[in-house]
């Protein structure tokens, strides 16, 4: 329970158990998984709950994080809207092959965007009750060091606010104040900047596949994924700091169409209205460790990974699923170690889809070496042909079992 109160400097106050910074997926998940365990939390979120809710990002989910939205109850909607699918194609020019997760390691994903999963989330915490404030200004985190941690910022309406907590938890994503809180002397960072982009586009087309195609090119990757029967979700890549106002709508089809295929053994790609569309840059990013003193990071806030193996999303649900058991067993059970231990738990995941993005993205996406193109073929031959290859991209894009 939030429990108002009044400050000498006009400031209003409130106290609750977890302050939770951003209402992305990773901060709306927490509190809900915090709720059912009757932990009290307030979410600070700096955009407008329209923004929230219409945000084009990820769209594929892993095997576990599907499971943990059907044990939580939040698995209904996705099942009737969303698709299964049992695996992706991998192509380069003349040869397109499928490779079957299921079949691999019995382990499936789901296409369902996460639009819609914020949208489940919100609309479950505030069935709840849950205090959210939008449109937060000049948040900032103070006092992590001492056991008696605070947040304050700025309401919509202008007012001062300050929320004092006993744990703080960073889910801001890559621009917000939690990572920066943590001391320099402690902090260690981890960076790959790659030198291309992804220039995205939402259609209203229906998808010209039933899975999703990753397409090596000689021009560069391209990829065709979807959000729904109607709407399709198609990439390019194109070099940093491109000006997507500088592509045609008849220019990207007309790449796409090369770069997928079109025409290779009577496929066509349909092309349709393009409804969105922005340059996405690509960077691996993880920031250890992912507790210092009373303040938690997750999800994005802690890592960023390129969208090639589709485990943004994913990781920062894997991080939550153990940051909550940890702060539950803390405040209710006086029990520290599963958070003293929580950094070391997550990075183990974290590390593991780093590296299986940083893969997948340098194996798919072109930079002109010609050397480097060779082995980069001779990669996709052993994977779309050798069971083992096959099965070690299925289970990392699949996902590992939450806990791995
Ligand atoms: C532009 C973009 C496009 C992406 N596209 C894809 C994609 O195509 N495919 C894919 O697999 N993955 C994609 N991702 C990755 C995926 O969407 C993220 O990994 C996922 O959103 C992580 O969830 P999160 O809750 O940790 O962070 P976020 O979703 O970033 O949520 C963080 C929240 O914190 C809020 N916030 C920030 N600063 C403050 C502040 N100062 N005070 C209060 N609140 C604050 C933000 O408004 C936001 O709501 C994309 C990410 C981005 C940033």
């Amino acid at each position: 329970m939030v429990v108002p109160g009044a400050a000498s400097d006009c400031t209003a106050r409130m106290r609750t158990e977890v302050a939770i910074i951003g209402g992305g997926p990773a901060g709306l998940l927490l509190s809900h998984l915090l709720s059912a365990e009757g932990i009290d939390s307030v979410i600070i979120e700096a955009r407008s709950q329209e923004y929230v809710l219409s945000r084009i990002r990820a769209g594929i989910l892993e095997h576990s994080t599907v499971e943990l939205l059907d044990q939580i109850g939040l698995g209904r909607r996705l099942h009737a809207e969303g698709h299964e699918h049992r695996g992706i194609y991998l192509q380069w020019p003349e040869e397109r092959h499928h490779i079957d997760f299921v079949d691999h390691v019995g382990r499936s994903v789901w296409v369902y965007g996460q639009t819609e999963v914020t949208k489940d989330l919100v609309a479950a915490r505030e069935r709840d009750g849950q205090e959210i404030y939008y449109e937060a200004s000049d948040t900032a985190v103070h006092d992590i060091d001492s056991d008696a941690p605070y947040v304050t910022f700025t309401d919509s309406a202008g007012r001062p606010q300050r929320v004092d907590a006993v744990v703080i938890a960073g889910c801001d994503g890559s621009f917000g104040p939690s990572r920066a809180a943590v001391p320099d002397a402690v902090r260690h960072t981890w960076e790959r900047v790659y030198p291309y982009s992804w220039l995205g586009i939402l259609a209203d087309v229906a998808p010209s596949t039933d899975e999703l195609i990753y397409a090596w090119h000689p021009d560069g990757f391209a990829m065709h994924s979807m959000r729904s029967d109607t709407v399709s979700r198609l990439y390019l890549q194109v070099p940093n700091g491109t000006d997507v106002t500088t592509w045609s709508d008849d220019q990207i089809w007309d790449s796409l169409a090369t770069r997928l295929g079109h025409g290779q053994d009577g496929w066509t790609l349909n092309p349709g209205p393009i409804t969105d569309r922005s340059v996405l840059p690509m960077r691996s990013y993880v920031q250890t460790p992912m507790r210092h003193g009373a303040l938690f990071l997750a999800g994005d806030a802690a890592h960023t990974v390129p969208p090639t193996g589709a485990k943004g999303l994913n990781l920062a649900v894997a991080d939550v699923a153990a940051l909550a058991p940890a702060l539950t067993a803390l405040l209710r059970g006086n029990n520290p170690k599963p958070a003293a231990s929580y950094s070391d738990v997550a990075l183990r995941r974290v590390w593991r889809c780093t590296h299986f993005s940083w893969w997948m993205t340098t194996m798919l996406h072109t930079s002109g070496d010609p050397f480097d193109e060779q082995l980069q073929l001779s990669q996709l031959r052993w994977v779309a042909t050798s069971d083992a290859g096959a099965a070690g991209l299925a289970e990392n894009y699949a996902g590992l079992p939450i806990g791995f």
